[in-house]
């Protein structure tokens, strides 16, 4: 088969009580006067962070939300501006990641990634920006961070069900990657990983948030998939979830976790050899409904209607995943999407063919 394997550059610093490494590595970056960036919710972490860096943090913004909506970046960009920061360091999920990327983007700022959820954002150099409640998508290799601290302490006290459905969207990256229009060996290898780690590591996780070795796992899984999402192209399953969290508003990671299934059922036909590679790596004949009964045992929402989407939804998605879709290893047929996200809408087991 032939490939081409683009490898994205990053510095990635992990283990358990790592954070206290952040001070050496803003000097390493020549970074003196830092931006500190999270969300509301995450306010205490990043006070901590700046006490650690002490004479390098020049302040803390905490406007982090999800969507990357643009009056915050402008909001953050003006505070960085008059506060004269050479630097970023932010510390969160994928919407704190979001606002920083967004920021260098328009600054060319060197950005420190802490991240606490699964999301995987750190990893990729797609940006996603929403003005005037349109969601814009780019790549540019200069949103990815200059280095990426992955402190497994931080993620202890991440809720078992954002850790589940956040698990979950992983995944979906790394499922992903291994039926990519430009899969490569390499991130198949990468992807098969991230879901064995994940799809062991968030059933303990949920019996035991607390579980060190089960959030070392999920952690590396989630580091993983986060590079297969930006090494090789997404297909039907993220434009289902990009469309209903566009257009609809629905949650990100809770997204991604109800429509995985069904969208690897729709696909499983045009894939056999990814079937079979997962089957034989999680110990199943069937996949999608694997990943179903993962969600359940998770505690993950399985409906779109447990997530507050209307019935009318269901067209709306279909719609709009036609109208403009990414490529996919079988070609999308109305009467069909549309079923599946009926499925997916009422909470059902995903349709094998
Ligand atoms: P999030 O960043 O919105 O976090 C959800 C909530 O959990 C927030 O309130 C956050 O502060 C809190 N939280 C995070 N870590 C915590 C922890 N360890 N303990 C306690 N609370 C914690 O959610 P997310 O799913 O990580 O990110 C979703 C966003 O990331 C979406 O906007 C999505 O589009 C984006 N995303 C982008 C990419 C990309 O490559 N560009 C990839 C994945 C996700």
């Amino acid at each position: 088969m032939d490939f081409t394997y683009n490898a994205l550059p990053a510095r990635v610093i992990f283990g358990s009580g790592t954070l206290p490494r952040l001070p050496a590595e803003l000097d390493r970056l020549g970074i003196e006067r830092a931006l500190v960036l999270t969300t509301p919710h995450q306010e205490a972490d990043a006070q901590a962070i700046a006490r650690l860096i002490s004479r390098r943090a020049a302040g803390v913004y905490t406007g982090a939300v999800m969507h990357t909506p643009s009056d915050v970046t402008d909001d953050a960009v003006a505070l960085a501006r008059t506060l004269g920061v050479n630097g970023l360091v932010a510390i969160g999920g994928g919407s704190t990641t979001g606002l920083s990327k967004a920021i260098a983007l328009r600054t060319d700022l060197p950005q420190v990634i802490v991240p606490t959820t699964y999301a995987g954002s750190e990893m990729t150099p797609i940006i996603g920006e929403t003005k005037d409640g349109k969601k814009v998508t780019q790549s540019s290799p200069g949103v990815l961070p200059e280095t990426v601290v992955y402190d497994v302490d931080l993620t202890m006290t991440l809720p078992a069900k954002l850790s589940s459905t956040s698990g979950l969207n992983a995944i979906a990256h790394a499922v992903e990657a291994l039926y990519a229009q430009d899969r490569n060996p390499v991130v198949s290898l990468m992807a098969l990983e991230a879901i064995k780690l994940l799809a062991t590591a968030l059933p303990m996780i949920v019996e035991n948030p607390l579980h060190k070795e089960a959030r070392v796992d999920a952690l590396q899984g989630a580091w993983l998939s986060g590079i297969c999402l930006g090494s090789v192209g997404m297909a039907l399953h993220h434009k289902l979830c990009h469309t209903l969290g566009g257009a609809l508003n629905l949650p990100h990671a809770e997204t991604h976790a109800v429509i995985l299934p069904h969208a690897l059922a729709y696909n499983a036909v045009a894939v056999p050899d990814v079937m079979s590679r997962l089957g034989e790596a999680l110990g199943t004949d069937n996949v999608p409904l694997f990943f179903y009964e993962l969600a359940g045992r998770v505690g993950a929402d399985r409906s779109l209607r447990a997530l507050g989407m209307d019935e009318s939804g269901v067209n709306v998605a279909a719609d709009g995943t036609l109208a403009n879709p990414y490529w996919n290893p079988r070609p999308l047929d109305k009467m069909e999407i549309e079923a599946l996200l009926r499925r997916a809408f009422n909470g059902e087991p995903p349709h094998v063919r």
